[in-house]
């Protein structure tokens, strides 16, 4: 069966999206730990990172890198962090989050945000990304 972000990326599953390649794919957590949260994904169904091959391996990192560079600009912050866990879900995904502070980086701890917010500000990281 399709993964949830298989369907995503089928767009049977709305999402907000901030960037696309041939093989890879980026779009805001649904449910942020900061605002700016994002995950980008191969669009090939595997479940766990360190299965990938060699070459979408890289691919999904260089690909995270430019997707990063466009959200620091976006959203103030020290650095992006990136985190990859994948208990949830079981399609490789690697969390991008600004952050400012160690504890940011906290799957534990979420913040709000509305549907108009999420949209603009993928916009405004889609807009933002080279
Ligand atoms: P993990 O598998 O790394 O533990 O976490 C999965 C992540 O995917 C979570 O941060 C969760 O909020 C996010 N997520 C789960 N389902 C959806 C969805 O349907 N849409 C989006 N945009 N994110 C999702």
């Amino acid at each position: 069966m399709a993964t949830i972000f298989s369907k995503i990326v089928a767009g049977e599953i709305p999402c907000y999206k901030v960037a696309e390649t041939e093989h890879c794919f980026a779009f805001l957590d649904i449910n942020p730990v900061v605002r700016g949260h994002v995950l980008c994904i191969p669009k090939k169904e595997v479940d766990y990172i360190f299965d990938l091959d060699d070459e979408l391996f890289t691919e999904l990192h260089l690909f995270a890198k430019r997707v990063a560079k466009g959200l620091k600009k976006v959203c103030p912050c020290i650095k992006i962090g990136e985190a990859v866990v994948g208990i949830d879900v079981p399609h490789v995904h690697i969390h991008l989050m600004p952050l400012n502070k160690p504890g940011d980086l906290n799957f534990s701890h979420h913040v709000e945000m509305t549907p108009e917010e999420l949209k603009n500000l993928a916009a405004e990281i889609a807009s933002a990304i080279e």
